[in-house]
């Protein structure tokens, strides 16, 4: 699982900080989440493809976290991308694409579906799931997980020591049933392991409130929205975002493993302060920055 920043500003870009989005790759899945101004050149810039690109989840419909997409679909169109690809979105998101299409797309150059999501988890199959969250930003706006699913582990040393041989018999203990191998009953609990699914959340942009914590909750990677420093959190609530202390205090209630700002806005050049800040309150803090990757 990788993840990899293609921008960290928030309305205004900065010579160092692209527009919001960010590209998830699992397995066969490339996950695109947002898709500000110029997000295609950010991922040619990182190394990746769009053409790889199989999802598209759309926090909200504000300029800086969508205004990449009708040129990405012009890209992909004109490079005969062969999937339909899936767009995921909040309430309203069906006729905004249809507008971009009609606005920018001369003929029906991709394959798209649009699915708009309220809450709860709106995509899922047999190696993992996405879920959204209704944020608190004035207009609709959705914080997403990426979520590995659970995955049991058959312990091979401890079968090979009581003599139990590879073979399709193990795919019942696999699935956690118990099983009966040459009259020896093998349960499931004391040949096997659970591994625990990495988890991943996006937070961008809202107000601090509970929503975010319990999208956040207990991920391995959590990016979270830090338009500001505390010093402008009247700012901050003003333009319903957040604050470094903010985004710490959500990573703290949520016990998430690892906080990565992002989102910031373009009147702070260096962002030590932001680390400094958010330390105070949660020590495993992360700035953000364009083309930065994560593996999990
Ligand atoms: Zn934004
Ligand atoms: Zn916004």
């Amino acid at each position: 699982m990788e993840i990899t920043l293609l921008g960290t500003s928030s309305m205004v870009p900065t010579e160092e900080r692209n527009h919001s989005g960010a590209l998830l790759h699992y397995k066969e899945e490339n996950i695109l989440i947002d898709c500000g101004e110029g997000t295609q050149r950010q991922i040619r810039k990182a190394g990746l493809s769009a053409m790889k690109i199989t999802k598209i989840l759309i926090t909200h419909w504000h300029g800086d976290h969508i205004l990449g997409l009708p040129g990405l679909f012009l890209t992909l169109g004109s490079q005969n991308y062969s999937k339909t690809i899936e767009i995921y979105g909040p309430l309203g998101s069906n006729e905004y694409i249809q507008r971009i299409m009609q606005a920018f797309i001369p003929r029906e150059l991709v394959k798209y579906t649009v699915q708009e999501v309220v809450s709860g988890i709106f995509f899922e199959n047999t190696e993992f799931f996405l879920e959204a969250i209704p944020l608190q930003h004035g207009i609709h706006c959705l914080g997403y997980r990426f979520a590995e699913k659970d995955r049991r582990r058959v312990d091979m040393k401890a079968l090979k020591k009581i003599a139990v041989k590879e073979g399709p018999h193990l795919k019942e203990l696999q699935l956690g049933h118990d099983i009966v191998y040459q009259g020896k009953k093998i349960k499931a609990k004391d040949y096997t392991t659970m591994i625990p699914g990495k988890k991943i959340s996006i937070v961008t942009d809202t107000l601090y409130c509970d929503a975010a914590i319990r999208i956040a909750k207990d991920a391995d990677l959590l990016f979270c929205e830090s338009t500001f420093l505390g010093d402008l959190k009247e700012q901050a609530i003003e333009r319903k975002h957040m604050t470094a202390t903010q985004a710490a205090t959500i990573a703290k209630k949520a016990k998430v493993k690892k906080l990565v700002l992002i989102h910031f806005s373009q009147r702070y050049k260096d962002l030590r302060p932001f680390s400094k800040e958010a330390r105070k309150t949660f020590s495993s803090v992360i700035i953000g920055k364009d083309l930065d990757t994560f593996t999990l």
